[in-house]
């Protein structure tokens, strides 16, 4: 691996003491939303602000950012609020029009950090630029693809670097937006000490309602800052509304975090810590593919019920039984141990449908 050498951000007046703190909307949307959230986050004490003018949307017809066009308020945020700004940038084009602007951090998105071709791209574009450049993780959970692009930003030149851990996508419905696996930052942090790591628990969460937690989570870990959607008007944002918080509430928020004594939180992790981690992640997995599951068996309760079958069906369960015994056998797990686990799930199965049947009402 190249060596990668990282130095502070080199922002004028800027501290980089923990926890370094961005905020700001998820998108800059009108001139007077972003300069209305950027005074109400000043106000906070707050130094860096984010709002994004380019936006990678999942599926087209939502809303796409205003691109060039909001760069000149992102220059008036600097110039009434004394704040430092930033944007996530996609594209050598985008690279060029915020260093013309004069934005002080840029960050490559998830979707971009999974894209090599994208991000040499964008490496290209950077060489001779100096300014903090933060890499989020890729949208699927490969270390490699993060320390990969981080290499590409560094080979470029640039030694103002950071990693943003913003979650991971998943299949299954989780409580998370993307799942925060924390396993992969610590790996990150293990492989490249040097480099500072900021929770993003805005686009883990995809919810207010577990913010604090995810951020919490982030401060015993021991990482170095939060990055988190704030807006003056966050039920009426026009993306990432569910997850956006006033400027308000973002500081209490932080306030009520324990900011544990860092020389007690740099006691090394041991190996232990980091198989209970594991165990966590996986079990928090479980908790949602049960929950999936059962989701399941309520739709099946629903057509059974239509169509007047009955709940238990015998040879199906016999079959469910073997299946899963045989499967687990060849995997060298222990056949008694996972026939009552699958007992057990096809007990609350039967539950779940026969309560879903009786809510109903029978049609027949
Ligand atoms: C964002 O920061 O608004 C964003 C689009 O994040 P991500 O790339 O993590 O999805
Ligand atoms: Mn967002």
């Amino acid at each position: 691996m190249t060596n990668i050498e990282v130095n502070p951000w080199n922002l004028p007046g800027f501290d980089m003491k923990k926890p370094i703190i961005i905020a700001g909307p998820c998108s800059a949307e009108t001139e007077t939303q972003t300069l209305a959230t950027a005074k109400l986050v000043a106000a906070q004490g707050i130094k860096i602000f984010r709002a994004g003018i380019w936006k990678p949307r999942t599926r087209p017809g939502a809303f796409e950012g205003v691109g060039t066009a909001g760069l000149p308020w992102l220059q008036k945020v600097k110039k009434e609020t004394g704040l430092f700004v930033g944007t996530e940038v996609a594209s050598a084009q985008h690279v060029f029009e915020a260093l013309k602007y004069g934005i002080d951090i840029i960050w490559v998105g998830a979707r971009t950090t999974a894209n090599p071709f994208a991000v040499q791209e964008i490496a290209d574009a950077l060489r001779g630029a100096d300014l903090p450049v933060l890499v989020k993780n890729p949208v699927n959970p490969d270390i490699d693809l993060w320390i990969g692009a981080i290499e590409r930003i560094s080979q470029a030149g640039i030694t103002q670097l950071a990693a943003i851990h913003r979650g991971f996508s998943t299949y299954a419905k989780s409580d998370y937006r993307n799942h925060p696996q924390w396993l992969i930052p610590m790996e990150l942090r293990r492989r490249l000490p040097q480099i500072p790591i900021i929770t993003d628990p805005s686009h883990i969460s995809g919810k207010r309602s577990l913010l604090a937690e995810v951020s919490q989570q982030a401060m015993d870990l021991n990482f170095d800052g939060l990055i988190i959607e704030s807006h003056c008007n966050p039920d009426e944002a026009w993306s990432d509304a569910k997850q956006q918080i006033h400027p308000d509430q973002l500081q209490s928020m932080l306030r009520s975090l324990t900011y544990r004594n860092p020389n007690i939180v740099n006691v090394p992790r041991t190996e232990l810590d980091d198989l209970r981690l594991r165990i966590d992640d996986i079990d928090n997995q479980l908790i949602d593919l049960l929950r999936d599951r059962m989701q399941i068996s309520k739709q099946i309760g629903l057509y059974k019920q239509a169509n007047n079958i009955t709940i238990l069906q015998t040879r199906r369960y016999n079959e469910v039984i073997r299946d899963r015994n045989e499967k687990a056998g060849r995997k060298g797990l222990n056949e008694a141990f996972v026939s009552r686990v699958f007992e057990s799930i096809h007990e609350e199965s039967v539950l779940q449908q026969s309560l879903v049947m009786n809510s109903k009402g029978n049609t027949h």
